[in-house]
């Protein structure tokens, strides 16, 4: 398995695996596949190959649309089981990573993970992205702030936003309703200080549907408004 992880993370976006960072992407299949098994639920796909494409692969892309510098500090938003933030923070030890997740039952498997996978400096945040955007060691922290499958995009420019420094970067990973998305979020994006930088495409090997990198600068402070209290941004979206 991790050869052929390899060559694709080298061919695709010219990232280049270490022996012991293909044996920890395996360990990490591994060990999606025997939690999925004893606990269900935690990611629908568990196949190796699809693994490898749909989580690892998928996870890498963004390093193709924003370039962190070294020691920036990253969080992933609703990361579930640790995508995209852990496969980043597999080539990247550099970075200050930070997972954030509502359900208690991932964050103990990010940190069972975390464990044997020899990963050290990693924060575990349980709590909702709403409430993490009004901690005062999280808001306005972070150079980078990812997220994949999470929310609908005004939705989740106020989860993500007040999260990010001035002068930071948004990744959101979506389907084929990105454009359509970003339209959408212009409202949230004006009022919460973002603006699109660019919207990529990215080509999977044997995924015929497409996903795509949404990038949003910081551009000015989020007003201490938002985000509002859980469950709020889902229900009013901006
Ligand atoms: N990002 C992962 C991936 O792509 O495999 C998980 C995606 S899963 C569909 C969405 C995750 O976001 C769930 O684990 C859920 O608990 C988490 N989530 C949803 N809303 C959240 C919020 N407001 N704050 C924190 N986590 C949230």
């Amino acid at each position: 398995m991790s050869e052929r992880l390899a060559a694709a993370a080298q061919r695709l976006f010219g990232i280049p695996l270490s022996a012991e960072q293909q044996a920890q992407f395996a360990q990490y299949a591994a060990e999606l596949e025997a939690w999925n098994k004893s606990r269900a639920n935690l990611t629908a796909i568990t196949a190796v190959e699809a693994v490898e494409v749909r989580h690892f692969l998928d996870s890498l892309s963004v390093l193709s649309v924003v370039n962190p510098s070294q020691g920036a500090s990253v969080i992933d938003v609703g990361t579930g089981a640790g995508f995209p933030g852990v496969p980043l923070r597999l080539v990247r030890p550099d970075l200050h990573l930070t997972l954030l997740e509502a359900t208690g039952k991932k964050i103990a498997f990010l940190q069972h993970l975390a464990t044997l996978l020899g990963i050290e400096g990693v924060q575990f945040l349980h709590a909702r992205a709403e409430e993490a955007g009004q901690m005062p060691d999280q808001r306005e922290h972070y150079d980078v702030v990812v997220a994949r499958a999470v929310a609908h995009m005004p939705i989740l420019a106020e989860y993500l936003l007040p999260l990010v420094r001035v002068g930071g970067q948004c990744v959101a990973m979506k389907g084929e309703s990105a454009e359509r998305e970003v339209r959408e979020a212009a409202n949230a994006l004006r009022i919460l200080g973002g603006r699109v930088a660019g919207i990529s495409a990215v080509n999977l090997p044997n995924v015929a549907e497409p996903h795509y990198l949404i990038v949003i600068d910081k551009i000015a402070p989020t007003p201490r408004l938002y985000p509002r209290k859980p469950g709020t941004p889902a229900k009013k979206p901006l």
